[in-house]
């Protein structure tokens, strides 16, 4: 893989975690840190949490993982009994400090904070119209400012208006939560392509990116925030105040794959539960003489199994993966990913040599990294190599919050499956195809976005976009 969790390495960035805690009478900052640690697979770069206390907003962003970028004594200056936070892969704009979420700015309507997930398609054009028309200035790079600035000064007498003002000027992907110095509002775009769910703790409220977020803090999951959905929480608890839904929805199916942790719900499927199955699909489609079955860890550790299950091929641990280095595939910079590609996994000869070995991995992407670790299973001694792999090839760019921008960039977009065999050297390989991909989701096609293995977007897009195209301009 490359992508994910787990990965081997290489691969897919998602575009940031983000958690929204209503709690009076809670510590909300300590909650959303805890929050946003379990969503840390989601960005590493830079880590953010503003607070509000009734009248005024506080928050303290630095870079790096969510441990580096808090201490004890900034937990403590970010008073209130509301909170947002944010972990950032930069998806728009560098991976710079003044880049970190959540933004802050004083808008027509007072102070408001901002954290998103995702990625603004018409950023350019909005950020061009906002600064000559609106008289807007712009401290960053990215994307998320555009939205911030578009909804601090949106026309209309109260937020659900101006939320459908939002909704009808941006095009693209964006979870939301946003922070006003008495109020929670959480957006989901009308695709609803990144996913965001509520929870209820203790007379409080949480949002978050992910369900695994809401087990940590001890809030009970209460359902998906809907696509188009804006949801304002105050002391009169959540109230939805736009309902933008345009009768379909683009869920990215990668984050079954890949992006989302196994012990979240997605749409209320498990995604553990939906990689054992791709592992068990695989099998079925790309059935393979074998004395052993490993996953890349740990991402495709669940449909290793799946695929150990479904073959009767044992399962083992073929690869240790050193569990203090970050996913590679999150380090935004190329050289630094394939560095860490090699300190990540060391093999176990004692599992691999003179075995005809299954590899699982729960994607491809750039191929930067799958043939360094096939030829770190050689160097143990593994007889034979058979790649199999949990997504159909990657052939398309991810205009909504995934790092892969370009066609040229991804292996497998202009070549055969044959080739990319030869390119990685596995003796052989085996991606799922995409209708076993959803029997494996167990949903219909309709309602996710697979854009990046069909070249079908859920809107029109530009096909290359230029990650720095803010910072150009
Ligand atoms: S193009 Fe791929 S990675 Fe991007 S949202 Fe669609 S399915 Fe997800």
């Amino acid at each position: 893989m490359e992508a994910n969790g787990g990965k081997v390495a290489e691969p897919l960035q998602e575009a940031c975690g983000i958690v929204g805690v209503f709690a009076p009478q809670e510590d909300v900052a300590r909650l959303a840190f805890f929050g946003l640690f379990s969503l840390q697979h989601r960005g590493q770069e830079s880590a953010g949490i503003a607070t509000a206390d009734g009248q005024h907003i506080f928050s303290h962003t630095a870079m790096g993982l969510v441990p580096q970028a808090f201490h004890e004594f900034d937990l403590q200056r970010l008073p209130g009994s509301i909170a947002i936070g944010h972990t950032r892969y930069s998806t728009t704009g560098s991976s710079l400090a003044k880049n970190a979420q959540p933004l802050v700015t004083n808008g027509a309507h007072g102070a408001v904070a901002l954290g998103h997930n995702g990625n603004v398609i018409n950023a350019a054009e909005l950020r061009k119209e906002l600064s000559l028309e609106w008289g807007c200035s712009f401290a960053t790079s990215t994307d998320s400012e555009v939205i911030l600035q578009l909804l601090a000064n949106a026309p209309g007498v109260d937020w659900g208006q101006r939320v459908a003002y939002l909704m009808r000027r941006v095009q693209g992907a964006y979870c939301l939560v946003v922070l006003t110095p008495d109020s929670l509002i959480a957006i989901r775009d009308p695709l609803g392509v990144r996913p965001l769910c509520l929870g209820k703790l203790n007379g409080g409220w949480v949002v978050a990116s992910e369900s695994c977020a809401l087990d940590h803090i001890g809030a009970q999951f209460v359902r998906d925030i809907a696509p188009g959905e804006a949801l304002l929480i105050n002391q009169e608890g959540p109230k939805t105040i736009h309902n933008g839904n345009e009768g379909r929805s683009a869920l990215c199916v990668f984050e079954f794959i890949y992006f989302a942790r196994p012990d979240s719900r997605l749409d209320g499927r498990s995604t553990y539960a939906a990689r054992v199955e791709m592992g068990r699909q695989l099998a079925r489609e790309h059935p393979v003489e074998a004395d052993v079955v490993i996953g890349i860890p740990d991402s495709a550790t669940a449909a290793a199994a799946g695929y150990s299950q479904e073959s009767g091929i044992p399962y083992r641990e073929g690869l240790v993966k050193n569990r203090y280095v970050g996913r590679t595939f999150i380090a935004p910079d190329q050289r630094i990913r394939e560095l860490g590609v090699r300190i990540k996994y060391n093999p176990l000869p004692e599992v691999l040599a003179g075995q005809r070995v299954v590899v699982v991995d729960d994607s491809i992407v750039r191929g930067t990294t799958t043939p360094h670790v096939v030829e770190m299973l050689r160097r143990a001694g593994t007889k034979e190599i058979h790649l199999r792999v949990c997504a159909p090839p990657i052939k398309w760019p991810c205009h909504f919050g995934v790092d892969m921008a370009t066609r040229r960039e991804l292996l497998a977009a202009n070549r055969t499956v044959e080739e990319v065999r030869r390119f990685v050297g596995a003796d052989s390989l085996g991606y799922l195809s995409l209708e076993g991909l959803y029997k494996a989701v167990g949903k219909p096609r309709e309602g996710f976005c697979d854009a990046c293995f069909s070249g079908r977007y859920p809107i029109e897009v530009q096909l290359e976009m230029d990650k720095l195209a803010l910072e150009h301009s």
